[in-house]
C-alpha cells in the first residue's frame, strides 16, 4: 500500500490491510448454530477453529469477558446470553486468557442478517495499546468483585434485562429470560439453607405486596460463585420510583459480601467468647456460671429436672505459686480446667471457672447419692493427674443439690459451706450440705 499520499489509498487498500492484519475475522449464523473463521492468527490460530459451533464459541468468549476460566460452574450458564444474540453493532475489549496468559482484545460484532448473523472481529492489542484500559478495568473489576451482577425485572411483563456479571459492562445482551423462570434457575445456586427465604422473598406476589414505591430492601444468604463455592452475598431489591402503581419494576442486584460477613462471623465469635469463656483456661467465666446455675434452677421449676453443684478448690494453691512461680501456676489452672472438661465430655454437665483457683461444676439428672460419687470420682481424677513441673495436686470439693426454693445465692452458700468442711477435714475430700 502506497501510504506517502493518503489520496492514493483506497477502500480497496484499507480492506486488504484490515485482512492481513485483524487477527480474526468471524462469520457466524445463529440459525444453524455454526461459524466460520476467515482469518486466524496469533493466538487465534490455535484458539479457535476454523468452524464449530456459534453458541460454544460465545460461551467460550463469555468466560473470558469475565476473566475467569473454563471451570466457571454450569449454574452461571443462565447468565450467559442465549445463542449470543447482537441486536446491533457491539463492541468491547475482552480479557482472553489462553495458556495462562491473559490477552487484551478488542472485539467488534456486526450483524450482518436480521439479528442472526453476525461478523465477528477479534484483535488482540499489543502492551502499549491497553494500559490505560488495564488501569480502567482495574476499576471495573473492583467494582465487579463488589456487585457480583444486577438486572432489571418487569413483573407484570415477566421480563429480565441487563443480566450482567459484570455490573459495569455495557454489554447489550438481549437477555430474552423470563423473570418466573430466571428464579427457578438461579435458586440452584442459593445456599441450601436459604432456597426456601429466596424463593419467598422473589416471589411476583411477595414483591409486589411489600416493595413499595422507591423501597430498597435486602438480605444477605450464601450463594455459589464462579468457581462453585459458597460465599456471602447480599441481595437487593429496589422498586422503580414510578408514578404508576402499576408499575412493578425493579432492580435487582447481587453483592459480594463475602469477607466483610466473614470479618463479622469472627468479631461476633471473639465478642461471644470474651463473653462467656474465662481468658486463662477458656471454659465458662463467672458470669456464665451465674447463668447456667438460673437456667438450672428454672429447669428445676419448669421441667422437674434433678441437678447438682460442687466447687473445687484447689489445695494449697499459693504455694504452687511461691515455689514455681505465677506462669507455672497459671499453666496448672489450665491443666486443672481441662482435666475437668476431659471428667464431664459425655456428661450431662457445664463446667466453668468461679475465680482464682476455684471451679463450678453443675451436674443434671444427678441426686444426691450421684452428686457425691460424681465428685470423689473427679477428686480422685485430679489426685492422679501428674501436672507439668508441679507434679500432683490436689483439691477439696463441696456439693449440694440444686432445688426449686433456691436462688443462685442459696444453692452457692451450702456448697461454699461444704468446701469449708472439706477443708477442715484435712482437705483432698468432698464434702454435701443438703437443704
Ligand atoms: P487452700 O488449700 O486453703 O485453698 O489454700 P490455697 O493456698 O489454695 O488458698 P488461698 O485462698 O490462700 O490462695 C489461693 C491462691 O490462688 C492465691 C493466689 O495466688 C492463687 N491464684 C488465684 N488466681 C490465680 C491465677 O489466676 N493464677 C495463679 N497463678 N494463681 C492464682
Ligand atoms: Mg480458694
Ligand atoms: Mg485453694
Amino acid at each position: 500500500m502506497n501510504t506517502d499520499n493518503i489520496n492514493d489509498i483506497t477502500l480497496e487498500d484499507v480492506m486488504s490491510y484490515a485482512r492481513e492484519n485483524t487477527d480474526a475475522i468471524i462469520v457466524a449464523d445463529g440459525r444453524t448454530d455454526t461459524y466460520k473463521a476467515l482469518a486466524r492468527r496469533g493466538m487465534f490460530a490455535e484458539f479457535l477453529d476454523k468452524t464449530g459451533s456459534y453458541h460454544d464459541l460465545i460461551e467460550k468468549l463469555w468466560y473470558h469477558f469475565n476473566n475467569s476460566s473454563d471451570t466457571v460452574i454450569e449454574d452461571y450458564r443462565v447468565f450467559i446470553p442465549t445463542a449470543g444474540k447482537f441486536s446491533g453493532k457491539y463492541s468491547r475489549r475482552i480479557n482472553v486468557s489462553f495458556e495462562g496468559v491473559t490477552h487484551v482484545v478488542q472485539m467488534t460484532v456486526y450483524p450482518m442478517v436480521s439479528e442472526e448473523v453476525y461478523i465477528l472481529v477479534l484483535d488482540e492489542l499489543d502492551g502499549s495499546q491497553y494500559v490505560d484500559e488495564t488501569l480502567t478495568s482495574k476499576k471495573v473489576t473492583t467494582i465487579q468483585n463488589t456487585y457480583l451482577f444486577s438486572m432489571y425485572v418487569d413483573l407484570i411483563k415477566d421480563t429480565t434485562n441487563s443480566i450482567s456479571i459484570t455490573e459495569l459492562s455495557e454489554d447489550v445482551q438481549n437477555q430474552k429470560l423470563k423473570y418466573s423462570e430466571w428464579r427457578m434457575m438461579i435458586v440452584n445456586m442459593i445456599g441450601p439453607d436459604d432456597q426456601d427465604i429466596f424463593l419467598e422473598r422473589t416471589d411476583p406476589e411477595y414483591l409486589k405486596k411489600n416493595l413499595a414505591v422507591g423501597r430498597t430492601s435486602s438480605y444477605d444468604c450464601l450463594m455459589m460463585n464462579l468457581e462453585g463455592k459458597y460465599i456471602w452475598v447480599k441481595l437487593i431489591f429496589r422498586r422503580a420510583e414510578t408514578n404508576n402503581p402499576d408499575d412493578f419494576r425493579f432492580v435487582f442486584m447481587v453483592q459480594d459480601i463475602h469477607e466483610s460477613a466473614e470479618e463479622l462471623m469472627t468479631a461476633l465469635k471473639t465478642y461471644e467468647y470474651l463473653a462467656l469463656k474465662d481468658p486463662l483456661t477458656g471454659i465458662y467465666n463467672h458470669r456464665q456460671l451465674e447463668t447456667e446455675m438460673e437456667n438450672a434452677i428454672k429447669g428445676i421449676i419448669s421441667d422437674q429436672l434433678i441437678a447438682s453443684m460442687m466447687i473445687l478448690d484447689i489445695d494449697y494453691f499459693k504455694r504452687v505459686n511461691d515455689v514455681y512461680g505465677h506462669a507455672a501456676g497459671d499453666d496448672a489452672l489450665k491443666h486443672f480446667a481441662e482435666v475437668i472438661t476431659a471428667f464431664i465430655a459425655g456428661k450431662n454437665a457445664v463446667a466453668g471457672r468461679w475465680g482464682g483457683e476455684e471451679f463450678v461444676v453443675i451436674c443434671y439428672d444427678t441426686d444426691k447419692d450421684a452428686a457425691i460419687s460424681t465428685a470423689d470420682a473427679l477428686r480422685r481424677r485430679i489426685e492422679d493427674e501428674p501436672f507439668d513441673k508441679i507434679g500432683h495436686i490436689t483439691c477439696s470439693i463441696g456439693v449440694t443439690l440444686i432445688t426449686a426454693e433456691d436462688q443462685i445465692n442459696t444453692a452457692f452458700e451450702r456448697m461454699d459451706k461444704a468446701v469449708y468442711e472439706a477443708k477442715s477435714a484435712g482437705r483432698n475430700c468432698v464434702r454435701a450440705v443438703f437443704r
